[in-house]
This record gives C-alpha cells, structure tokens and sequence, in this order.
C-alpha cells in the first residue's frame, strides 16, 4: 500500500488504498482518474473481496477456522482469496474454467490453494456447479459465491467508495466500470448514489457480452478476448442491479486492445485488458458529459483499473491483435 509509510503487521493491512491517477488522454474538462488495483498484494481489485468476504463469513460463523473456501474463478478472485485465507487459518480451493490465464492458476498454488480445472466449454456455469459438487463433498466448507453474495458489493461500499470520495474530495460526476461479477460497479455506485443520487452510472463489458440485454438492448453473442468481465448468461450475475446504472458500454476487444497498449506507451501504466476496457468507455462518458449530452452532477468521472498486464504475458497481450489469445 503506497499510502502507508509505517511498518505493517500482516500482507493484508496492504489491501485497499490504492493510488488514484489520471489519465491524461481525456478532455481536459472532464478529467478521468483511475484507481491502480494491481498495487494490491495480489495485484488485482479481487484483494479487496478475499479478505472483506473471509473476515466477515468468520466474524459471522459462516465460515470456522480451519474451514474450507471452495470458488468458482476466473482466476484474480482465487488469489485474493488465497491470500488472504493463508493468513486466517483458512484453506482455499479454486474451480477455474480452462481458458483463464495460466499465470494466475500458478499464483494461486503458490499461495498455497488447490486449483481444479473445468472445460472452457462449460464456462463459469460449469465451474459454478463444479464448486458446490466438491462443497458437499468437503467438511467445513463454504462457497462465498462472489456471482451471488452481497458480501461482495459491501467490500467496495466500504472500501472502493469511500476511497475515491475521500481522494477527490466527493468531486465525483461518474462511475464508471467494467463488471464481472459486478461486485466492484455496485459497491463503487451504491456509495456514489449515496452521496449524490444524480450520480452517472455505466457498467462496462466487452462486445459479445449480455449486461446490456438488462438494459433493453438486443445484442448479439459473441466471444470476446477481453478477461474478466462480461457475461454470456445474465442469470448467473446476481449482483448486477440495472436499475443502479444508467448505461451499459460495449468495448470492443480490439478497442481495449490498443487502449491498453497505449496506456503502457504514453501514460506508464501496466494494464490488462478490462482496464483497456474501461479506459475507453471512461473517457467516452467524460466525452459525453464535455459535449453535454450526459448530465452529471460534477466534471470528473472515476474508473477502476483491476490489474496488470504481467499477468497475461503469456497470452501475448503486448503482441499485435490478431496474435493477442485474449
Ligand atoms: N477485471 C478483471 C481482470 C477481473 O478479474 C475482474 C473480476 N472478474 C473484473 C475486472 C470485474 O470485477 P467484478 O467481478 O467486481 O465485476
């Protein structure tokens, strides 16, 4: 945690209270800023959830000590969570779709969890299925289900929230972010509809993806490249609320594939490709609201980058497009 000078007891006093930077290709009336996820001890936002959502199911008696996480993941969450089960007495097994990045299968194990593998062609469905199979198998386990779990949007009203209200002095005309689970959007837009309820909402998600069937669109599905976010079955995505969010933003992958190689180039960010993703559907709001077609209740609108392009080296995500395996 950059923010913190003072020596600290334990890996988890660094999650949260990550850096808010702004991103300089934007109007210069409407500035974006973006909080840096991969500051975290696991590199990504999903710190923020493992250790909220194990604190709180312990605290609860949800969960016992000596007990068992068992979560289907695409592979960020499952290392959150194994940091910060590894340091409450707590074991972690994670059920991961094939397709996810190799990297974070490997962090995974080397936090200590166990990672099972379910067919790509299954998707999250079959991982989520698998997950409660091998719960009813396993003593003391519990599934935190980050799909369906409130526990998941209070981590971000608590932390996310408040920290970029604390940062911009409560200056905050839009939120924008990518939704995966859409934990982070509806945690970051309770908070923000809380402080002003005029507050601009949009949810972003990759060309191919369903989130904007909520909303009344009638869009195609497609596979996408863009890594954790999206959905091809919005019955699964719980957490999302379309009545928080004024607009779902189609990226498509080659958009946020350029947007997060120029983010390297010209603003030294090290970004995946959700932050690619959010990026640019951050600035087309700030675009909108420069142009007055969005009316927001301040010039400034706040997005989230969830973590660093290290982790998908393998998949050639500095290479050219077509050569990206997304
Ligand atoms: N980006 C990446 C790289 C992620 O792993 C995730 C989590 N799946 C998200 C964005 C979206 O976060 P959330 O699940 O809170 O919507």
């Amino acid at each position: 945690m950059t923010t913190h000078r003072e020596p600290l007891d334990s890996v988890l006093d660094t999650v949260g209270r990550t850096p808010l930077v702004r991103v300089h290709a934007a109007p210069d009336e409407v500035p974006v800023y973006a909080k840096l996820e991969s500051f975290n001890p696991g590199a990504s936002v999903k710190d923020r959830i493992g250790k909220y959502m194990i604190e709180q199911m312990l605290e609860r008696g949800e969960l016992e000590p000596g007990g068992t996480v068992i979560e289907p993941t695409a592979g960020n969450t499952g290392i959150g969570f194994a940091v910060a089960a590894g340091q409450l007495d707590v074991n972690a097994v994670f059920v991961v779709p094939e397709r996810f990045s190799k990297e974070k299968q490997q962090l995974m194990a080397a936090l200590g969890a166990e990672v099972i593998n379910t067919p790509t062609s299954d998707g999250m469905g079959g991982a989520i299925e698998r997950a409660y199979q091998l719960a009813e198998e396993t003593p003391n386990a519990v599934v935190p289900q980050q799909f369906g779990n409130p526990l998941n949007v209070e981590a971000h009203y608590e932390t996310t929230g408040p920290e970029l209200y604390e940062a911009l002095d409560g200056n905050i005309g839009a939120v924008v972010a990518g939704c995966g689970t859409a934990g982070t959007l509806m945690g970051m837009a309770k908070y923000a509809l809380d402080q002003n309820p005029d507050t601009y909402v949009a949810a972003v998600e990759p060309e191919g993806s369903l989130y904007s069937t909520t909303k009344g669109a009638d869009v195609p599905e497609e596979e996408y490249k863009i890594e954790g976010i999206g959905t091809h079955d919005t019955s699964t995505n719980e957490l999302f609320d379309p009545d928080l969010v004024d607009e779902v933003i189609q990226v498509p992958d080659k958009s946020a594939h350029d947007e997060l190689k120029r983010l390297g180039r010209e603003e030294g960010h090290l970004v995946g490709s959700s932050a690619g993703a959010a990026s640019v559907a951050a600035r087309q709001v700030a675009e909108k609201i420069r142009d007055g077609e969005i009316d927001a209740p301040a010039d400034t609108v706040v997005t989230i980058f969830p973590d660093s392009s290290e982790r998908y080296l393998s998949k050639g995500i500095y290479r050219s497009f077509t050569e990206w395996e997304g």
